[in-house]
């Protein structure tokens, strides 16, 4: 028996019941493909709320060292609160990890009620760049002693005048776009994806959205001859034209790479086209460290957990699968959620039939009668 060790947290709010379902398909489908050849074995380590019980820290740095050591791990969602208390704690995981690429696979599953008329045509791949932009928590509150330093070094070295402000530092690098780009180029090539599109505000913020575009342009030189060979094009847009070429020929579009924040919203807004966050699924990747998550957050206006979709966990559990190479796997789990859905069972958000409508874990067991 060959076993792989996985590292697993439930997270906050709705986390540990879309786990709990999500756990179930998974194990049952690793069991189907393998039966006693090969075996997760799930360890749980902690963060946010209970590793604030338990070790008295919200990111302990046992949960640093385990994933330093097994390289691979899926999590639920976790809070942060906003304006106030402890940063978010997703963004401290994937700066620690250094897990610099979030890739977010954004298609429709037939059967599920989606806002926009034609949502096949939505199918593609967000590249988002995951430690840098305002992202990296480079920031002071207005009339701190820090706000105040920064407020008068401008003043005296460059001649801006700035008034009483919070300040927030926007850092975008070469080194962090351009391992980005490659990403997403490697991606681009192993999956057979025919066009990159990089998405910026470069028009406005020259020096750093504009050279991400530029950055990634000097990749795509490098790689010009694979480029070629495999049809892969490559081109820019700025982000507001962005959302509405989304909303308006979503065929157009294949990969997108992004800064952190334009694909923050950006991949919020594609998964709404599809029928919702609760269902679209995403991965951390780094050089050698890779985090699966839902796209959604512990969701705290849902009023039973019970009922809560599982779908983007299962599926980031997928990718998880192929990521080690498990595909079949990925495949079982795929092709028999799009199954059920498609037979018109669902949570209450994707499903509108009152008598199909199920609670994550009955929804979880009808994906696996359909094995
Ligand atoms: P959210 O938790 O994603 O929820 C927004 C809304 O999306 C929910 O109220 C719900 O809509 C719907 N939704 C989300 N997940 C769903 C699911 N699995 N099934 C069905 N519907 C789902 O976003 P938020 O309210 O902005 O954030 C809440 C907390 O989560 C914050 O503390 C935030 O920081 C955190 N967060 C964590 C992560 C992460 O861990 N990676 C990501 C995003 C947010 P209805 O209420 O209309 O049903």
């Amino acid at each position: 028996m060959e076993n792989k060790i996985i590292l697993y947290i439930k997270g906050d709010g709705i986390g540990p019941y879309v786990m709990d379902a999500a756990m179930k398909v998974w194990n049952a489908a690793v069991n189907r493909i393998y039966r006693d050849k090969k075996r997760i074995i799930w360890k749980e380590i902690y963060a946010g709320k209970k590793a604030l019980e338990k070790y008295g820290d919200i990111l302990p740095l046992e949960t640093l060292e385990l994933f330093k050591k097994y390289k691979i791990g899926i999590k639920g969602p976790l809070e942060t609160p906003v304006g106030s208390g402890y940063r978010s704690l997703n963004v401290a995981l994937r700066q620690k990890l250094d897990l610099y690429a979030c890739i977010r696979p954004v298609k429709y599953i037939k059967g599920i009620d989606a806002p926009v008329k034609n949502p096949e045509k939505v199918d593609i791949i967000i590249f988002r760049e995951n430690t840098e932009d305002v992202y990296a928590g480079i920031e002071w509150k207005e009339n701190s002693e820090e706000s105040n330093k920064i407020i008068n070094f401008l003043k005296s070295n460059f001649n801006i005048s700035l008034k009483k402000t919070a300040i927030g530092i926007k850092p975008i690098s070469e080194f962090k776009t351009k391992r980005l780009m490659k990403k997403a180029i490697e991606y681009a090539i192993k999956y057979n994806r025919k066009k990159i599109t990089i998405v910026h505000k470069g028009n406005i913020m020259k020096y750093t959205e504009g050279a991400f575009r530029n950055w990634c342009y000097e990749v795509s030189k490098d790689y010009s001859l694979e480029l070629e060979k495999h049809q892969i094009e490559i081109n820019d847009i700025i982000a507001d034209n962005m959302f509405q070429q989304l909303l308006l020929n979503p065929e157009n579009f294949d990969i997108l790479i992004t800064p952190n924040l334009n694909g923050d919203y950006l991949s919020d807004a594609a998964a709404a086209q599809v029928g919702g966050i609760g269902i679209i699924p995403g991965s951390n990747i780094g050089d050698d460290i890779a985090l699966f998550e839902p796209t959604h957050g512990t969701a705290p206006g849902i009023k039973n957990p019970e009922m809560a979709n599982p779908t983007s966990l299962i599926l980031s559990g997928a990718m998880m699968f192929e990521y080690i190479n498990f595909t079949q796997v990925a495949e079982l789990i795929r092709k028999s959620l799009k199954k059920t859905v498609l037979e018109g069972f669902g949570t209450p958000d994707i499903i509108k039939d009152d008598k199909k409508v199920l609670s994550a874990n009955k929804f979880a067991e009808k994906i696996i009668e359909y094995f």
